[in-house]
C-alpha cells in the first residue's frame, strides 16, 4: 500500500507558519537544516537543535539574512544529553516562548551497516541512543509546551527500513520501527484528549551526508536535494494537514 504525501498540486501559502514556534532536531544538516530554512521562511520562529553550534550557526545567519524571524539556538548532544539536560531546556523555553506549535525529531545516526552476527553492542546503544531515546526525552518534556498551543504537530523522521526489514540494516532499521511505533502510541493517546497531532514521515532518498555514506557507489546528485522535499515537511507542519494524526507519510511518492 502507498504511503501518503503532500497533494501532487500542494502549494503552502507563505504565511503557513507565521506566528508560529517549531523546533528542529539535527536543523545544522541535511533535511534538517532545510526543514528549518523552510519553516522559517513560512513564518515561523524555529529554534535550532543539533550537536554542532557551528553548523546551526550557519543556519542561524541564513535565516536572519533572508529576514526571518529570529530564530533560537540550542546546542545539545542527543547521545548524551540526561533527562535533567532535556528537563532544563524544556524550562528555559517555557520561559521564552507560550507554546511550542511542531517538532520535527529529525536528527539521527546510520550506525553500521553490518549483519546483526557481527554487530557491535556500542554503535546499537548509540544508535538506540539518539535514534529513539532521545525522541521520548524531548517528546516527554515538551508534551506541556505543545499542549498548550492551540494546534501543534509532531513529525517523526522513519525511513523505507524502518517500515519493511532490510538486511544489514542492523540497528537503525530497528530504531525507525521503533519511532513509527512511536508516532502510533503517542497519536493514538493524543488522538482524543489534546490539539497535538503526530504522524511520521519518510524523506525517501535524499542527497545529504547520511545518504553518501549509507550509498558510497551512488551518485549523489541522482537523489533529490533537502530542499525539493519540502513539500510534506511544510504541509504535515502547518494547519493544511489539521485533522490528520497517526499516519505514515513519504515526502516524495
Ligand atoms: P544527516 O546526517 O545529513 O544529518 C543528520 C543531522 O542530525 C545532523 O544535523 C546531525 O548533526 C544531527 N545529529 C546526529 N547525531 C546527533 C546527536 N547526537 N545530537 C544532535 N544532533 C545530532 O542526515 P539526513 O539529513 O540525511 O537525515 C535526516 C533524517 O532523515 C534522519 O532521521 C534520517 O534517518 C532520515 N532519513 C534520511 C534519508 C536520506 O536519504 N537522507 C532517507 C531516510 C530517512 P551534525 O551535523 O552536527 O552531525
Amino acid at each position: 500500500m502507498p504511503f501518503p504525501t503532500a497533494p501532487a498540486s500542494y502549494r503552502p501559502s507563505p504565511d503557513l507558519l507565521r506566528g508560529r514556534t517549531v523546533l528542529v532536531t539535527g536543523a545544522g544538516d541535511g533535511i534538517g537544516r532545510a526543514a528549518a530554512l523552510a519553516y522559517a521562511a513560512h513564518g515561523a520562529t524555529v529554534i535550532l537543535l543539533g550537536r554542532t553550534e557551528s553548523k546551526l550557526e550557519q543556519v542561524y545567519d541564513r535565516i536572519e539574512a533572508a529576514g526571518g524571524p529570529k530564530p533560537a539556538l540550542v546546542t545539545l548532544d542527543l547521545e548524551t544529553a540526561s533527562e535533567d539536560n532535556v528537563i532544563q531546556l524544556a524550562a528555559g523555553l517555557a520561559q521564552e516562548f507560550p507554546h511550542l506549535d511542531g517538532l520535527l525529531h529529525n536528527a539521527s545516526v546510520l550506525g553500521e551497516r553490518r549483519p546483526i552476527e557481527s554487530a557491535s553492542y556500542a554503535s546499537w546503544l548509540q544508535v538506540m541512543q539518539v535514534n529513539v531515546n532521545a525522541q521520548f526525552l524531548l517528546t516527554r518534556h515538551l508534551l506541556p509546551l505543545l499542549q498548550a498551543a492551540p494546534a501543534a504537530s509532531i513529525i517523526f523522521t522513519s525511513s523505507g527500513v524502518g517500515r519493511t526489514g532490510k538486511a544489514y540494516w542492523g540497528a537503525y532499521a530497528v530504531s525507525k520501527f521503533a519511532t513509527e511505533g512511536f508516532m502510533q502510541v503517542l497519536a493514538s493517546e493524543l488522538e482524543n484528549t489534546s490539539r497535538v497531532r503526530v504522524n511520521s514521515l519518510n524523506p525517501g532518498p535524499t542527497n545529504t551526508g547520511m545518504r553518501r555514506a549509507a550509498y558510497p557507489a551512488e551518485r549523489p546528485t541522482d537523489n533529490p536535494a533537502p530542499g525539493d522535499i519540502m513539500p510534506t515537511y511544510l504541509f504535515l507542519m502547518g494547519d493544511d494537514s489539521a485533522n490528520i494524526t497517526g499516519q505514515a507519510f513519504t515526502a516524495h511518492p
